[in-house]
């Protein structure tokens, strides 16, 4: 070895203590987010004072899920599990709940968050029948895709983080002000921007934007899947086109995460725009954070509808 690589190894055996005498008095907040949006929300709140994992991407379809053994670990050491719930991850999030064996990320505890506990939902089903497809019998879950819920969400969130870490919550409390300040602002000038959408007739590849049609007044006039999370056949196709001659519609929308090909069908024997919404964060490159997730949103929806 030489006499610089010793010196050198000497002075990182001095730095170490250093380093370690520099973290901070406690841990941080461990939080697990099934989806992007809530991951990101959680960051927006929680700053440094959290440590958030995101089991899912935006190009993965958050109804189907592995319960992989890497996200079974994630929970395990979890201080706060935060997803959609509305049945959303009925299909994966019990199983990783339950093979974590944490009580304190069990539904029921308050390292247990729901999103949807905290909006009204739309589309909760009076009868529930399962032959009609994947039906959802909580309602709608896909809450995120309208910016109110999101500020909703928020503040109960911000509530729970003070909840399961107590020590911080005027810090919680401050980002959640400050946050809370910057979003009403921002749903201000989203809200404006597309008021010419309002009315607007549109198709849906998946029943994913009813929240985003409520928000923006949007109608929609028919569905790609023949039942909500049934890939389109091409006999509905067809019949979705045939349905259109009598109730145009103005563009169909289909989410980052899905195959585009019948809604890129539709627009081509239609002769209407296809729009891929980012969907949550990540969705697309201009979907950065939750700002961005809306920027895209709506600037995608105004150059589809200003289209003759
Ligand atoms: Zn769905």
């Amino acid at each position: 070895m030489t006499k610089r690589a010793m010196s050198f190894l000497r002075l990182a055996a001095a730095a170490v203590p250093l380093a370690l005498l520099s973290l901070p008095a406690h841990a941080a907040l461990r939080i697990f987010a099934c989806e992007p949006e809530w991951g990101a929300l959680a960051q927006a709140l929680g700053g440094n004072l959290v440590d958030v994992s995101v089991a899912t991407n935006a190009l993965q379809d958050p109804h189907q899920i592995q319960a992989r053994p890497s996200l079974i670990a994630h929970v395990r050491n979890a201080d706060l599990v935060a997803c959609t719930g509305a049945e959303l991850e009925i299909g994966w999030l019990p199983v990783l709940l339950q093979q974590s064996g944490n009580a304190k990320v069990q539904p029921g505890q308050p390292g247990n968050f729901a999103a949807a506990d905290y909006v009204r939902k739309l589309e909760v089903p009076t009868l529930l029948d399962r032959s009609q497809g994947d039906v959802h019998a909580a309602g709608n879950p896909h809450i995120q895709t309208d910016p109110r819920n999101i500020a909703l969400v928020a503040t109960a969130l911000a509530a729970r983080l003070a909840q399961v870490d107590p020590s911080h919550a005027a810090s919680y409390a401050q980002q959640q002000a400050d946050f809370a300040q910057r979003w009403h602002q921002a749903i201000d000038r989203w809200t404006a921007e597309a008021s010419v959408l309002k009315g607007v007739p549109v198709v849906s590849q998946h029943k994913a934007f009813v929240y985003l049609y409520d928000w923006l007044g949007m109608k929609e006039v028919a569905v790609l899947e023949p039942k909500p999370g049934v890939e389109p056949t091409a006999s509905h196709l067809e019949e979705v086109l045939t349905a259109l001659k009598a109730t145009p519609a103005k563009m169909v929308l289909y989410s980052a995460y899905q195959d585009p090909r019948p809604s890129e069908w539709l627009s081509r024997n239609a002769g209407i725009p296809a729009v891929k919404v980012p969907f949550t964060v990540g969705g697309t490159d201009a979907a950065k954070d939750l700002f961005g997730l809306f920027d895209d949103t709506v600037s995608r929806l105004l150059a589809a509808g200003a289209k003759p």
